[in-house]
């Protein structure tokens, strides 16, 4: 075990286990938590009594987490004088399972984000967001209820490596003449470069997690987003290895959409439809055609917009959860930042956590936890007595605090 300095290991609590591929999880799992920051302690206040609400109610005492804090962010720098400390990254890898509230990212840090770090250090691979509407809630379009996908979107690479030169300094200067002189490629003097770099190993574990997943939860369709059609040695080739996933490892369980010919225009019983759209087109046809779409698989900059996208067509951030997903290891989180003007106001929607906290159930198998915090905040929803920016949107219905729509998605449970 890892020793901790500024953490405490909660006692009576036990690890979840990473054993052949699976996860072993204990009646009395210890899951480390990160407050976050501005808005995150309003958010996590509310957040775990919603949990333990939950599990008590699905377990009766037989299973409890053992709550752990530890630091990342403002909070953080201000009581240990770090941002990030290593042991917080041990406990994650020690423990398995984290979630976490948002966090400022530190203007002129040593990096460029918090969640970034994370998610590279830890090797959290595919970022996960799951979409979907809430009857009730307002939204933009006329029919937000046909929208319900979950997107699996590269972490590690693409764009987002971070592999960028500065207009004017040597290094740029470097690769240019390096690109210019050996490559033959035309760029201009005085250019800023970034590289995108997309591998075949990571495209394809990314899309065997969403296959995966596709299977395991009933879904009938992953479709690759990709700007192929331009970029063809990168988002083309992502394109090329996620087809190559479906038809060299899961050739039983999956039918490309062009053989569906030979299928009389259907998926034969027991497989999903593995499909590929272009991002301009992909942004269309979420809005015209939602129903047609359910897993998706894209590179990282592609996922980041489309997520959000996605999140507002069904009524924004504050019901919008995640989750960054390595090999036996995941830390949830919401999608939204820290939004410091509400922060201590008790006001702000902890739906995107409390969500989150939906998905690492279901991650742990505790699906009747989920299904009860799920059924609790539709019933909250429903009841109109929701979070500022829900109310604003919907026709007959009253704002409350924070804790207050905590309390009402507790006692929507037992209804
Ligand atoms: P933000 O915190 O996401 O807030 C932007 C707006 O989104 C808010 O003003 C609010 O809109 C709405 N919003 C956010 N969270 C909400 C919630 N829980 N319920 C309802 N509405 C919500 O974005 P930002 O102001 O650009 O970023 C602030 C800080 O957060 C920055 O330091 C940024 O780096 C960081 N950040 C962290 C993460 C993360 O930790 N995962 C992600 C993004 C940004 P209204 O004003 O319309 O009510």
């Amino acid at each position: 075990m890892a020793t901790y300095r500024f953490a405490t290991v909660p006692s009576g609590g036990d690890r979840i286990v990473y054993q052949d591929g699976a996860l072993r999880v204990p009646a009395n799992p210890i899951i480390p938590f990160i407050e976050g920051d501005g808005t995150g302690p309003d958010i996590w206040r509310a957040s775990v009594r919603v949990f333990d609400a939950a599990v008590a109610l699905a377990y009766g005492g037989e299973r409890r987490v053992h709550w752990m804090e530890i630091f990342a962010g403002e909070k953080s720098n201000t009581q240990h004088g770090t941002w990030l400390p290593d042991e917080t990254l041990d406990a994650v890898r020690e423990f398995r399972v984290a979630i976490k509230g948002p966090l400022t990212t530190p203007v002129g840090g040593g990096f460029r984000s918090l969640n970034v770090a994370l998610r590279q250090t830890l090797d959290l691979y595919a970022t996960v967001r799951p979409v979907r509407w809430f009857e009730g809630v307002g939204a933009p379009v006329k029919e937000p209820g046909k929208l319900d996908i979950v997107i699996f979107r590269e972490a590690i690479e693409d764009v987002y490596a971070g592999i960028e030169y500065k207009a004017g300094t040597p290094e740029a200067a470097k690769v240019r003449d390096f690109l210019v002189r050996e490559m033959g490629a035309e760029i201009l003097d005085q250019s800023a470069i970034g590289i995108k770099p997309v591998s075949e190993f990571r495209s394809k574990r990314l899309m065997r997690m969403a296959i995966e997943y596709a299977l395991t939860h009933g879904r009938d369709s992953v479709t690759i987003m990709h700007k192929g059609n331009i970029q063809k040695f990168t988002e083309g080739a992502f394109r090329t290895w996620g087809y190559e996933v479906a038809t060299q490892e899961f050739a039983d369980r999956t039918v490309n959409e062009a053989d569906l010919d030979q299928h009389g225009g259907h998926a034969p019983a027991g497989r999903i439809v593995i499909k590929d759209r272009i991002a301009d087109a992909m942004f269309q046809q979420l809005l015209l055609r939602p129903s047609e779409y359910s897993v998706m698989v894209t590179q990282n900059l592609n996922g980041d917009y489309i997520s959000d996208a996605a999140a507002a067509q069904v009524g924004g951030l504050g019901l919008a959860p995640g989750a960054n997903i390595g090999d036996g290891v995941a830390v949830f989180e919401a999608t939204h930042g820290t939004a410091p003007k509400y922060a201590n106001k008790n006001k702000i929607n902890p739906g995107s956590v409390i969500l989150s906290g939906v998905m690492m159930f279901e991650f742990m198998g505790w699906t009747e936890a989920a299904a009860l915090v799920v059924k609790g905040l539709e019933t909250a929803i429903r009841s109109g007595k929701v979070t500022y920016d829900l109310a604003r949107q919907m026709a007959y219905a009253t704002e409350v605090g924070t804790s207050a729509f905590g309390d009402g998605i507790i006692a929507g449970m037992r209804k």
